[in-house]
């Protein structure tokens, strides 16, 4: 088989980001590939699209049937829009333009914030917005296989052999984009077990009144779950609601996923239940050997605040699209760019969200925040989820500091002198 490295060191071979597919790829074996993606959500479509317009190469493997149900709340906010491939608004089901977070308490004092500006997240299904980023990929160029489902992988010096349901393919990188649960890791080398938190996703059919009570507004509620909190998201016709918790171990989400809904008054007219785990620690064993790379959920990129997964799966998935581009067959060159950008923009600032996590999902630490400064809190993190701050600059910048002190201890007065 000829490899796509090779013909591509020749004087011919396009520069990166030309967007020619060039008669160089005419000589190669028509199962050679510059890069094979394992894996068609947001990161292995974002990642095929990005290398097949500039002329890559691409095959995309999915194991399933297309469009596919994915458990998932379909909440794409700003930041992940940014990186995500161009969609129409047909990809997404409804636009909620407010957020409002909920501090359900035993005493029964709850407390309600609102998002401070338009805060804007488009709610997909995640069925229609894969398939919308599938033909993004493919209408860039990228050969899709789909029902075929990755089941080895061979690392040889030139190149790497995928070999899957329907046969093998050489490619000269790989990029793992198997989500949570994805084993494709393991067959490539990886040998650490990939951790994820428990989450579950209700489909419900409701009465108009209900519908319409909760359509405008994305809602996120803590106090109704252990270490994690609760969410209601309007579709175009249904509700999808959802519980997640970070805390290891047994755990009666179902349970508490009923009573919530008790909670708001929600009586569904039928009820479909999904549930999976979200990935929210990077990897250990890093997420590059060799011509191998991981992307998103496989890499374990999900928010730890919020556990949202789409941002930083297409984030990542841009990242290594633009490490190959510019390391072209130099793996080690392609792997260090890789390793570095996802260090610089993605993992660094996973520590600091960490922080804010280990603040948000304690009970005695989430109330003392969110009593004294929650209005604030909202506002932050609304502009992180927009992408125009990041949680570094919210925790290292002093003035954030300043500005809650002076608000908590104004607000903790007012307590205080109330009758
Ligand atoms: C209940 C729940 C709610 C969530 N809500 C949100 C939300 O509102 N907003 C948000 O941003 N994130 C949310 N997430 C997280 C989000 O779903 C993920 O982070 C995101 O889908 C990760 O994208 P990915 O491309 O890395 O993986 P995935 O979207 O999981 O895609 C992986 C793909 O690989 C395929 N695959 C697996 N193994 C193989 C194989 N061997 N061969 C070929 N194909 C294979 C799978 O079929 C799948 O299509 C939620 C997660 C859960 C569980």
């Amino acid at each position: 088989m000829t490899e796509c490295g090779d013909a591509r060191s020749g004087p011919s071979a396009p520069s990166p980001g030309s967007g020619a597919r060039t008669p160089f790829h005419l000589n190669l074996h028509e199962h050679a590939f510059d890069v094979a993606v394992v894996g068609a959500g947001p990161a292995g479509t974002t990642a095929a699209w990005a290398l097949a317009r500039t002329g890559r190469r691409v095959v995309l493997f999915e194991k399933h049937a297309l469009p596919r149900y994915k458990t998932c709340g379909g909440g794409v906010v700003v930041r992940a829009r940014k990186w995500l491939p161009p969609l129409e608004a047909s990809a997404f089901e409804t636009l909620a333009s407010r957020a409002s977070l909920h501090l359900h308490r035993a005493d029964g004092r709850d407390l309600d914030f609102e998002s401070p500006t338009t805060l804007t997240v488009d709610l997909a299904m995640r069925a229609t917005l894969d398939q919308a980023l599938v033909e993004a990929a493919v209408g860039a160029g990228a050969e899709l296989r789909e029902a075929t489902q990755v089941n080895g992988v061979r690392v040889e010096r030139e190149r790497v052999v995928v070999a899957s349901s329907r046969g093998e393919v050489g490619a000269r990188y790989v990029l793992i984009a198997d989500g949570a649960t994805g084993a494709t890791a393991r067959l490539a080398g990886w040998s650490e077990p990939h951790h994820g938190i428990a989450a579950l996703e209700w489909e419900l059919r409701v009465d108009d009144a209900t519908w319409t009570r909760f359509r405008e507004r994305t809602r996120f509620d803590f106090g109704d779950v252990e270490r994690g909190y609760a969410w209601v998201f309007a579709k175009r016709a249904h509700l999808s609601v959802g519980v997640l918790t970070t805390r290891r171990g047994k755990a009666e989400l179902a349970t508490d996923l009923e009573r919530y809904l008790a909670r708001l008054g929600i009586v569904p007219r039928e009820v479909e239940r999904h549930g999976f785990v979200i990935p929210l620690r990077p990897r250990r064993e890093g997420a590059v050997r060799g011509r191998v790379m991981l992307l998103g959920d496989a890499a374990g990129l999900a928010d730890p605040v919020t556990a949202e997964g789409i941002s930083h799966a297409a984030h990542s998935a841009r990242l290594a699209a633009r490490a190959i581009e510019e390391g072209d067959d130099d793996v080690d060159r392609t792997g260090a760019l890789y390793r570095r950008s996802l260090e610089a923009q993605i993992l660094g600032e996973l520590v600091w969200a960490r922080r804010v996590a280990r603040v948000l999902y304690r009970r005695s630490t989430r109330e003392w925040l969110l009593s004294r400064v929650g209005d604030e809190f909202v506002a932050a993190m609304s502009s992180i989820v927009a992408g125009t701050t990041t949680y570094r600059e919210l925790l290292l910048q002093p003035r954030h500091y300043w500005g809650l002190f002076r608000r908590g201890a104004r607000r903790a007065k007012s307590i205080a002198s109330a009758p």
